[in-house]
C-alpha cells in the first residue's frame, strides 16, 4: 500500500511538468527554425545517367577534345562506336582541364573476349588529381588480390563487395572525390577522400586515401594543386563512354 501511494505520489508529482512542458514546446514558433537563404541553384536532372545541367562533358561518344595523350597531342585511343578504347602502347590520356573536388560519372566496359588472368584481365583505371587510382579491372571471377580488384582503391582499399558485370557488359561509376587539402608550408591538414558506387552499388564509402597510387612501396602525400583525370593504359582494350564530371 506504502509502495503505491508512493508510485502515485511521483506520478502526481511528474504530471504536470510533462504537460507543462508539451504545452511549452507547442509554444515555439516553428518558422524560427526555417532557412530560406542561400538558395540552391537549379540544375536540371539528366536522363538516366546523362549529364545534368551543371556537369562538363568530358567524353559523349565521338568527341574527344577534352582529353590528351601524355604528350600533350590528341589522343590515339580508338573511338568508335560511341565509346574511346585503350589502344596498348599509346599510352595513357588525361583531361585538358584541371579538377579537385568533383562528382564523376564514367562508364567502361572490359573486353568480352576473358584473355590473361588476374591483374593483365581488363586492367585500366581512373586516376583523380592525376595521383589516385580507382582501379578498373575484369574481377568478374578473377581472382586477384583484393585491394587491386576492381572497384578497389589500388592497393589502399578493398571494395565492400564485388558489383563486376560480366567482361563486354557496360558498368557505372559514380564517384565523390573530396580532394586533398594543404596548408600553406605544404603540410597535409586533410586527405582526399573517395566514395564511389558501381552500378549503383556502394564499394567505397568515404574512404580516406593514404597518398598517391603506387605499386611497390607505401603511399605518400605530396603537396599539389587542381590536376587532370587520367585514365591508365595498362595494355587491354578496356572501353569507356558518357564521361561527365561535376565540379564541387
Ligand atoms: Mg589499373
Amino acid at each position: 500500500m506504502r509502495k503505491i501511494c508512493s508510485l502515485l505520489f511521483i506520478i502526481l508529482l511528474i504530471l504536470p511538468f510533462a504537460v507543462y512542458s508539451q504545452d511549452d514546446e507547442e509554444k515555439i514558433d516553428p518558422t524560427l527554425t526555417e532557412v530560406w537563404e542561400p538558395v540552391p541553384r537549379v540544375v536540371v536532372p539528366g536522363d538516366g545517367n546523362l549529364a545534368p545541367s551543371d556537369a562538363i562533358v568530358l567524353f559523349n561518344g565521338a568527341d574527344a577534345s577534352e582529353w590528351l595523350g601524355k604528350d600533350g597531342n590528341p589522343i590515339k585511343w580508338k573511338i568508335e562506336d560511341g565509346c574511346m578504347t585503350v589502344v596498348d602502347k599509346t599510352g595513357e590520356i588525361h583531361t585538358r582541364r584541371v579538377f579537385g573536388d568533383c562528382q564523376l560519372h564514367i562508364e567502361f566496359r572490359t573486353p568480352v573476349k576473358v584473355k590473361g588472368e588476374s591483374q593483365g584481365r581488363g586492367n585500366s583505371g581512373i586516376f583523380f588529381m592525376d595521383r589516385y587510382e580507382l582501379q578498373v579491372l575484369d574481377s568478374y571471377e578473377n581472382r586477384s588480390y583484393s585491394n587491386g580488384q576492381c572497384g578497389s582503391i589500388y592497393k589502399q582499399a578493398i571494395p565492400l563487395v564485388n558489383a563486376c558485370r560480366k567482361p563486354g557488359e557496360w558498368q557505372t561509376y559514380d564517384v565523390v572525390f573530396t580532394a586533398p587539402r594543404f596548408n600553406d608550408d605544404g603540410i597535409l591538414i586533410a586527405p582526399a577522400r573517395m566514395t564511389a558506387f558501381q552500378n549503383g552499388v556502394l564499394i567505397q564509402n568515404n574512404f580516406e586515401i593514404k597518398g598517391n597510387t603506387v605499386y611497390r612501396g607505401m603511399p605518400a602525400y605530396a603537396p599539389h594543386g587542381k590536376a587532370p583525370i587520367r585514365l591508365q593504359d595498362h595494355g587491354n582494350p578496356v572501353s569507356y563512354r558518357n564521361i561527365w564530371i561535376r565540379e564541387l
